[in-house]
């Protein structure tokens, strides 16, 4: 059994060589995250299109009593962006009660779930990133983030406080170059970037971001797309929460198939999101297909330092993964990225 990740020691997590779990989703360099805060009017009438017509997904933290679009968050929902708390009412967490806190965590999430079909409400952004009782606030949100400035490790010291880069004429983050530094040094350090934003041009918001320039970054980022994981704040919270608990275990091996098993102690009905996979093709395999219980797995063989890979994604405690081996592809090129 080997406890190794990308070249760091996570605990918890048992990997049975020759397997390796991605620190991030499909072995990427980095993880982005870009969070929305207090219902801007922008958000969903610029954001999300200028999101949608990349593939990207984003966070709204919504604060339910500042008069939400709910239709247009139920439709930015129904295209897998995520739709989480920024509690009811906008308070200052550390100012107010465990009673008044508890009202404010258990509140918006109902609030969010009910209003949202189809969805649940995961996460939570502290109104202006104060946090209160974070051991109170995890009793309802699997992560919370604040903003101190700076891009978070693999795994961060407090799920209760992930940082934020605060973007906009308030933040650090106003032009392309400062956006893109942010990214770029997220893949230095096998990081996830989390950017705080609120409003996008003249909505009347707090601290705006020019359209253009975040429009050009996420350009520049889809051009780079090997390197950039950009996925909403919850499921990167949940990703990471799955990744160090996860073990692997191999339960059988023969000629033409590997069955393994992999599990963790998390809850299923929150933690169900997949993760990343692979270990080195088996000699004399010209493919594999991947299997988990009946549903076949999106797989691809990919060459990395000179080493040809089977990689998929499977969700623990999902059933028994079967890789088998399979015929050579038409084309290999066709699946080496
Ligand atoms: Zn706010």
């Amino acid at each position: 059994m080997a406890c190794l990740t990308m070249g760091h020691i996570v605990l918890g997590q048992k990997v049975a060589v020759p397997f390796e779990v991605g620190t991030w989703k499909s072995f990427k360099p980095a993880a982005v995250s870009y969070t929305f805060d207090d219902n801007c009017t922008n958000q969903l009438a610029v954001g999300v299109p200028m999101f949608d017509k990349l593939g990207f997904k984003l966070t709204l933290f919504t604060t339910t009593a500042w008069a939400p679009n709910w239709a247009g968050l139920q439709a930015a929902a129904n295209n897998g962006h995520e739709i989480a708390s920024h509690t009811i009412t906008h308070p200052s967490l550390d100012s107010i009660d465990d009673a008044k806190q508890a009202a404010e965590y258990e509140g918006a999430k109902k609030i969010i779930n009910s209003k949202i079909v189809g969805h649940s409400c995961y996460t939570i952004a502290y109104p202006f990133c104060i946090p209160g009782n974070r051991k109170l606030c995890s009793n309802y949100y699997v992560a919370a983030r604040g903003c101190n400035g700076y891009v978070e490790a693999s795994t961060p010291a407090d799920f209760m406080n992930v940082q934020a880069v605060i973007c906009g004429t308030e933040g650090e983050v106003t032009t392309l170059p400062q956006f893109n530094s942010k990214v770029d040094w997220a893949t230095k350090i096998k990081g996830w970037c989390v950017f705080m934003m609120h409003s996008i041009d003249n909505d009347g918001g707090y601290s705006p971001v020019k359209a253009t320039e975040l429009n050009a970054h996420l350009e520049y980022v889809y051009a780079n797309r090997d390197k950039f994981w950009v996925e909403t704040f919850g499921n990167v919270a949940r990703y990471i929460k799955e990744r160090d608990a996860v073990s692997l275990a191999v339960i059988s091996t023969d000629s033409k198939k590997i069955v393994i098993q992999l599990t963790d102690s998390l809850d299923n009905s929150i933690y169900n999101y997949p993760v990343s996979i692979r270990r080195p093709l088996p000699e004399g395999w010209a493919n594999a297909s991947v299997k988990q219980g009946k549903v076949k797995l999106n797989s691809q063989l990919v060459m990395q330092n000179s080493i040809q890979y089977i990689q998929f994604d499977a969700v623990p405690n999902a059933g028994t993964v079967v890789i088998a081996k399979a015929k050579k592809v038409k084309s290999l090129d066709s699946v080496i990225k």
